[in-house]
């Protein structure tokens, strides 16, 4: 595989931004060899500026359920952009995208648009504390939020209650506002709430962790944080940046049956261009700036072109039997490399939920928590990174981030692909 040009740019890009990029896991610092820069998508492929073709299967790291260049989206979005890209005054697309999405969604009444995933969670998790007058919050090791201050914190170490920060620039202060808790962990989200009375504002989760894995919980679980918040009034914020429009078109607030306080969408809800939102009841949504005193704005939030890559790609999904089709694609595929795995006697498996999959070098029958997955076994995910990249198939360059179908994967990408997973894993496992 020629990757002389990428490698050039890549040379080039270290000279203006910080490793090379502008989001740290493109820097393929996980992986074997340096980023491809990529020069155009089509369908299910993209394309390498050295001329290298691959089934893509991450997907833009979720935003592209319907795979690269889609011509809706691409009309929708040339047509917008025509009559100008923004005026930081209201325009009818945002009710257009506002409509589509809370009269298919049984579990929010109001939403606010803005540009990205951080900054949905950062504005509801604000939302909640300004409703709920309270300013702690509960957040669970192994979920990720996007890069707000208090959400950029780890679990202590030892007896330590609070968390500490993951990053440097967060004041300690900050993160001693974030409770950090193990998933799946139900006595130590009570613990908390002892611990803590009537000073917690709300609990975050992805509902369905795929940020450090695939850390799919019990329904149960989610159900007792339903419960425990409402009965402390706390809020139940539903993180759904990755799995809202992914499991389903309510997320997994439709997959579950539960119904949080707030939930935050980004990714799939832009159609690829820049678009978070956070949505909930009239009531506490009334509390948002004009309404009511929680502050929260945006230059570009719901500008026409953005509102139009949502507007194309959330009609595909709301088309009848888009889910089921690209669930079935996605099970089949998932199901004949688990069955190859354990023919082979590899210490593999895939987990996945919808359209989403996850490979975890693991015994074990479920990876609920960011405890049971082995560092060390990052060092297999390495080398199937490589071995399928010079097979023409491209996940995401780190063992810890999930891959993603869309419905431009047709059946013979999949085949292909799951022809090239089969010859790298006897790569992966060859000194076992
Ligand atoms: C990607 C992601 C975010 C952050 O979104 P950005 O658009 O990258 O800011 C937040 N929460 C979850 C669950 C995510 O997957």
């Amino acid at each position: 595989m020629q990757r002389k040009q990428s490698n050039k740019l890549y040379k080039e890009a270290k000279k203006y931004f910080p490793g090379g990029v502008n989001s740290p896991v493109r820097a393929f610092k996980s992986v074997f060899g340096s980023p491809l820069f990529i020069e155009k998508g089509n369908g299910s492929k993209i394309y390498d500026a050295d001329g290298n073709e691959f089934i893509d299967f991450c997907c833009s790291w979720g935003p592209l359920i319907l795979g690269h260049n889609n011509s809706k989206i691409r009309e929708k979005v040339i047509s917008a952009i025509t009559s100008g890209t923004t005026f930081g005054a209201p325009t009818k697309l945002e009710n257009e995208l506002a409509k589509l999405i809370l009269q298919n969604n049984r579990f929010i009444e109001k939403l606010r648009f803005v540009s990205s995933g951080t900054e949905a969670v950062m504005s509801a998790v604000r939302l909640a504390r300004g409703f709920t007058k309270r300013d702690k919050i509960i957040k669970f090791d192994g979920c990720y939020h996007g890069h707000t201050d208090y959400l950029l914190v780890k679990a202590g170490s030892g007896l330590a209650t609070f968390g500490t920060s993951s990053s440097a620039g967060v004041p300690e202060s900050f993160a001693k506002e974030t409770i950090v808790l193990p998933l799946n962990d139900k006595e130590a989200v009570k613990k908390a709430f002892e611990n803590f009375k009537n000073e917690i504002a709300c609990v975050v989760i992805e509902p369905i962790p795929a940020n450090n894995g695939l850390l799919l919980q019990e329904k149960s679980y989610l159900e007792f944080l339903r419960e425990i918040t409402k009965a402390n009034g706390s809020l139940l914020i539903f993180d759904e940046v990755i799995s809202g429009f992914r499991v389903g078109f309510c997320g997994a607030a439709g997959f579950y049956g539960i119904q949080p306080d707030v939930v935050t969408y980004g990714k799939i809800i832009g159609g690829g261009l820049p678009v978070g939102a956070y949505g909930s009841s009239e009531k506490i949504m009334s509390c948002v700036s004009p309404d009511g005193p929680v502050y929260q704005a945006g230059t570009l939030s719901g500008n026409p072109v953005a509102m139009s890559g949502g507007i194309a790609q959330l009609k595909e999904c709301l088309k009848k039997g888009f889910y089921q089709k690209l669930e079935t694609k996605t099970q089949n595929f998932v199901t004949s490399i688990n069955k190859f795995a354990e023919l082979q006697g590899y210490k593999l498996k895939v987990f996945t939920v919808g359209s989403i999959f996850w490979f975890a070098f693991t015994e074990l029958e479920k990876v609920q928590t960011s405890e049971q997955i082995d560092p060390k076994s990052m060092e297999k995910y390495k080398i199937l990174h490589n071995e399928l990249l010079k097979r023409g198939i491209y996940f995401a360059p780190s063992g810890y981030e999930v891959g993603f179908v869309s419905s431009a994967h047709t059946s013979k990408d999949l085949t292909k692909a799951k022809n090239a997973v089969f010859e790298s894993l006897k790569f992966v496992f060859k000194n076992d």
